[in-house]
C-alpha cells in the first residue's frame, strides 16, 4: 500500500531514531508500571518463606504439647495407683483387694504404653527440631536473596526515574525535527502493533512477519520515495539490499 509521503533515506533514518526513542521510553514506562507488581510478588515470596519457618516451629510445638499431655496423663495414673494401694491397706474382703490389684495392674499397663509412646515422641521431637534448624537455615538464605532482590528493585526504580526525563526529551527532539505527515503515519501504523514498527525488507520479505510482500510494494520499497507498508502486517518497510 502506498502512502503519500516521501520516504527518502534520511526519512528512514529519522523514523528509525524515532522508533528507537519511542521504544526506549515505552520500556521505561512499562518497567515502572511493572515495578510495584514485582515488588509485591517478591514480598509475597518472603511471606510464604516466613510462613514455612513458622509451620516448622508449630510442628515442634505440637510435638512438645503432645509430650506434656502424655506426662500429665501418666502422672494422673500414677497418682491413682497410689490411691488404690492405700485403699488396699484398708479393705477387708479378699475380692475387694483383688479388684484393686486388677485396677493397679491396668494402670501400670497404661503407664507402660504411655512410656513407649513418650519414647517415640522424643525421637519425633528430635527429628522435628533438627528439620527445623536445617529448614530455618535454608529458608533464611532464600529470604535474604529475596530481600536483596527488593533492594535491586529500589535501585532500578531510582535509575528508571532518572532515565525517564532524558528519554522524553530525546523523543520530543526527534519528533520536533520530523515532518508532521511522517509522524502521523508512524503513529497510525504503530497503533495496535508491537515493535518494531519500521522494518527492513530483505529479499522481498518483511523482516518482522517474514511474509513475502507483493510485487507493487517491493517496487515502492526499492524506490524509497514514499512510506510503504507491508501487505501482511502493516509495518513500515525500508529497503535493505
Ligand atoms: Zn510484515
Amino acid at each position: 500500500m502506498q502512502l503519500e509521503t516521501y520516504m527518502p533515506a534520511e526519512c528512514t533514518t529519522s523514523l528509525l531514531i524515532l522508533q528507537d526513542r519511542d521504544m526506549n521510553l515505552q520500556r521505561i514506562e512499562r518497567e515502572l508500571v511493572e515495578l510495584p507488581l514485582e515488588r509485591a510478588a517478591t514480598r509475597k515470596k518472603i511471606e510464604d518463606l516466613e510462613a514455612q519457618i513458622e509451620a516448622g516451629k508449630q510442628k515442634v510445638r505440637g510435638v512438645e504439647v503432645h509430650g506434656k499431655a502424655l506426662e500429665t496423663e501418666m502422672a494422673e495414673i500414677e497418682e491413682q495407683i497410689l490411691k488404690y494401694r492405700s485403699q488396699q491397706l484398708l479393705v477387708k474382703k479378699n475380692e475387694e483387694y483383688q479388684a484393686l490389684t486388677h485396677e493397679i495392674e491396668r494402670g501400670q499397663g497404661k503407664v507402660s504404653d504411655l512410656e513407649e509412646k513418650e519414647i517415640e515422641l522424643l525421637y519425633e521431637l528430635d527429628d522435628a527440631r533438627k528439620a527445623l534448624v536445617k529448614e530455618t537455615a535454608d529458608v533464611s538464605e532464600r529470604i535474604e536473596m529475596e530481600n536483596r532482590a527488593l533492594v535491586r528493585l529500589d535501585e532500578k526504580e531510582v535509575n528508571l526515574k532518572g532515565e525517564i526525563d532524558g528519554a522524553k526529551e530525546a523523543l520530543a527532539s526527534v519528533q520536533a525535527e520530523m515532518d508532521k505527515q511522517s509522524m502521523s503515519i508512524y503513529r497510525r501504523v504503530s497503533r495496535g502493533l508491537k515493535f518494531p514498527i519500521i522494518v527492513a525488507q530483505k529479499n522481498g520479505t518483511c523482516q518482522a512477519c517474514h511474509m513475502k510482500v507483493s510485487a507493487a510494494v517491493d517496487v515502492e520499497v526499492r524506490k524509497g520515495i514514499e512510506i510503504t507498508t507491508c501487505d501482511s502486517c502493516g509495518r513500515i518497510l525500508y529497503w535493505d539490499a
